[in-house]
């Protein structure tokens, strides 16, 4: 494996790798102290509105190519949290996300996950784990809905099973550290109905919200504007729930949530 190119932007720092097998994956350092790594080469999840799965699942990486993102930056960034959240759904390569995760946690870094959920009795086993945050894309209440905007991550009835299960075993604190995203696109999420019944999920699992505002690919998927976005935010928040927003870093343009590729042509 090679660290293969550096592309930067205003405010993210995007790297091509390349596995031993020729293959390309990415990794983004944002926010100033945070290495967003790959845990697939691809994803077999498929979101549609998501560049990173466009081709579906190739392999899983290895513990040593999950490792080695972060091995040949370390000395250059000051990373102190790694994210994994980049290419590939962490629980459909777990064995090998979870033994690098202890890796992680030798080298004193905080770490933290973006997950579908899915399969659902690795989020029980992920829950458990002295992670620093899991957020999980639920992106709507609908069944239907989320078949279509997740198509292989299995329902989100049982899901909510499961979550509801894994969340009596924890303490309040570590239930702190884990949220719901939910990614808003214009004219398919977005009625002032669906986020309330979203909200109203948070608060029966007494979780917070992660609203993420979406970066456009060309998918046909739009975003919402700035005051759309914010009049999104304002309903939950009226709802009484606690809510994050998508940082700056997260709607760049490089490295953006849903924005980094599988074998990217340079
Ligand atoms: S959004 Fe995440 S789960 Fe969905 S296809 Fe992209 S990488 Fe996979």
């Amino acid at each position: 494996m090679r660290l293969l190119q550096e592309v930067k932007s205003e405010l993210n720092r995007l790297y091509i790798f390349e596995l031993e097998d020729g293959l390309r994956i990415e990794s983004v350092f944002y926010r100033g102290d945070t290495l967003c790594i790959s845990s697939q080469v691809g994803c077999a999840i498929g979101c549609p509105f998501c560049l990173s799965g466009s081709k579906g699942l190739v392999r899983n990486l290895t513990v040593e190519e999950i490792y080695l993102q972060y091995r040949f930056l370390r000395d250059k960034l000051p990373i102190k949290r790694i994210a994994v959240a980049g290419i590939g759904e962490p629980l459909m390569n777990y064995q090998n996300v979870e033994r690098a995760f202890w890796m992680f946690k030798e080298e004193g870094l905080k770490v933290s996950f973006y997950t579908t959920g899915f399969p659902v009795n690795r989020l029980s086993d992920l829950l458990r784990l002295p992670h620093n945050g899991i957020t999980l894309s639920v992106h709507t209440v609908d069944e239907e809905k989320r078949k279509y905007l997740l198509p292989h991550a299995g329902s989100l009835k049982e899901l909510l099973q499961v979550l509801k299960g894994g969340l009596m075993g924890l303490t309040k604190r570590k239930r702190k550290k884990v949220g719901l995203a939910y990614l808003l696109l214009k004219g398919i999420n977005d009625s002032p109905e669906e986020l309330v019944r979203f909200a109203d999920l948070v608060k029966d699992l007494g979780l917070s919200a992660v609203l993420l505002y979406y970066n456009p690919t060309s998918y046909g998927f739009h975003e919402l504007s700035t005051q759309e976005y914010e009049r999104a935010f304002l309903i939950l928040r009226s709802c009484g729930i606690k809510v994050t927003l998508s940082t700056r870093y997260r709607k760049d343009r490089l490295g953006g949530c849903g924005t980094l590729v599988v074998n990217r042509s340079l």
